[in-house]
């Protein structure tokens, strides 16, 4: 584990009172871990679970860590990857806990990317009536955005994520050095969800990014500190003032309603990054075909997003009629039509009349055929 004491640890709250926590960002922070365990968690037994991969680089030594400062750790580990995130896993994590004794004074310690984030943190919420749970997130995917927010779940053959329980962590450690070993296909699929804070939030962090596409996307650990920060910052204000998404946090949302059909045409071949960046170019066209989103914002998301080789489908790979269909299947459904947020330009979204909106089937019919060609 590399520690480096100069480097700077930063705090961002997220939400208030007895369910804020806080997400701490700071370079080589990991070998931290037991004594913020301590201070912030502090617990009988700590269940470290890790996907299989994750483990090696991470996990184990993040137990070991804990022993040798004198903490009851185990690691519990799954096989990597988003099929991991099922009702079977969840069963038999929860099983090995039971076996290996973990009681109401325990706590989960979810180490690696969003699928280990959203597992572990539904076996937290769940296990007992809840423990305690802390996450350490690995990926830029869990970073920037999985970790924060408390959303946990699994998938289920009906849908991603239609399962779950929102439970807030007690804290999560993210050290950036941690995305070193990270692939730069995944790096890009983390930062497709930083661009999206940007494109809704704050144009200047968004045009930061595509300045500084090619060291981010070599994982630099000073820009990748810089991203994580003002990520976690923008999303923390957002989940801080609408946890349940009943309203300012559906903006979060921007290019989802299109991108999760996008994912699910593709039986999930095409990344959640990848898929959220082509939705927002969609719903950037969307929303000037309706005259409301400036024009140029599609061209411009579509250049920026190209830095990190996002943005653009294989269009003639999709079929429009399931994509259509899959858009009825989605989780933002309200009376039985789609929602979708809009851009007013990049920086700002489109607010009047709500966070999201209905729009006319053949407005998004006709954005749909033009890209699928
Ligand atoms: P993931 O956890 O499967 O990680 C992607 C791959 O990277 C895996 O193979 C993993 O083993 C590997 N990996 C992780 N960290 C690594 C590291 N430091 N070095 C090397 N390899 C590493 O997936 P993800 O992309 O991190 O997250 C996607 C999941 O997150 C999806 O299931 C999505 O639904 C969920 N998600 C949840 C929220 C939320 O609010 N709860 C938000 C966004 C995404």
């Amino acid at each position: 584990m590399s520690r480096d004491e100069a480097a700077p640890v930063a705090a961002v709250p997220v939400g208030v009172g007895e369910a804020g926590y806080p997400v701490l960002v700071g370079r080589g922070l990991r070998a931290r871990c037991p004594q913020l365990l301590e201070e912030y968690a502090p617990g009988h037994r700590y269940a470290v679970i890790s996907d299989d991969h994750v483990a090696e680089l991470y996990g184990r030594s993040t137990m070991e860590a804990c022993r040798v400062a004198g903490l009851d750790a185990r690691l519990f580990t799954f096989p990597e990857g988003e099929t991991s995130k099922s009702r079977d896993r969840w069963a038999s994590l929860t099983d090995d806990l039971l076996e290996a004794g973990v009681r109401r004074d325990g706590v989960v310690v979810a180490v690696g990317g969003g699928v280990t984030g959203d597992l572990a943190g539904f076996v937290a919420a769940t296990y007992l009536r809840g423990i305690p749970v802390v996450q350490v997130p690995t990926s830029l995917v869990a970073m920037i955005d999985a970790s924060v927010g408390g959303k946990t779940g699994v998938d289920v053959p009906a849908g991603k994520n239609l399962v779950g329980a929102f439970h807030p962590p007690r804290v999560v450690i993210a050290d950036p050095e941690t995305i070193s070993t990270l692939p730069e296909t995944e790096r890009a699929e983390g930062l497709a969800e930083a661009l999206k804070h940007g494109a809704v939030l704050d144009r200047s962090y968004f045009e930061r990014l595509a300045d500084e596409a090619s060291v981010l996307l070599a994982g630099d650990p000073d820009a990748t500190f810089a991203a994580v920060l003002r990520s976690v910052e923008l999303k923390a204000r957002v989940v801080g003032e609408d946890e349940r998404e009943t309203g300012l946090r559906q903006i979060l949302n921007f290019g989802h309603t299109l991108g999760h059909a996008l994912e699910a045409a593709s039986s999930y071949s095409l990344g959640h990054g990848s898929a959220v960046a082509a939705g927002m170019v969609l719903e950037a066209a969307l929303g000037e075909r309706l005259g409301i989103t400036e024009p140029g914002t599609r061209e411009t998301l579509l250049e920026t997003l190209s830095r990190f080789g996002l943005g653009r489908i294989p269009g003639e790979s999709y079929d429009l009629d399931a994509v259509l269909g899959y858009l009825q299947a989605d989780k933002k459904v309200r009376a039985g039509r789609p929602r979708y947020v809009l851009l007013e330009r990049i920086g700002a979204t489109h607010e009047k009349g709500g966070w999201s909106h209905e729009v006319p089937d053949a407005a998004v019919r006709a954005v749909l055929e033009e890209a699928l060609q």
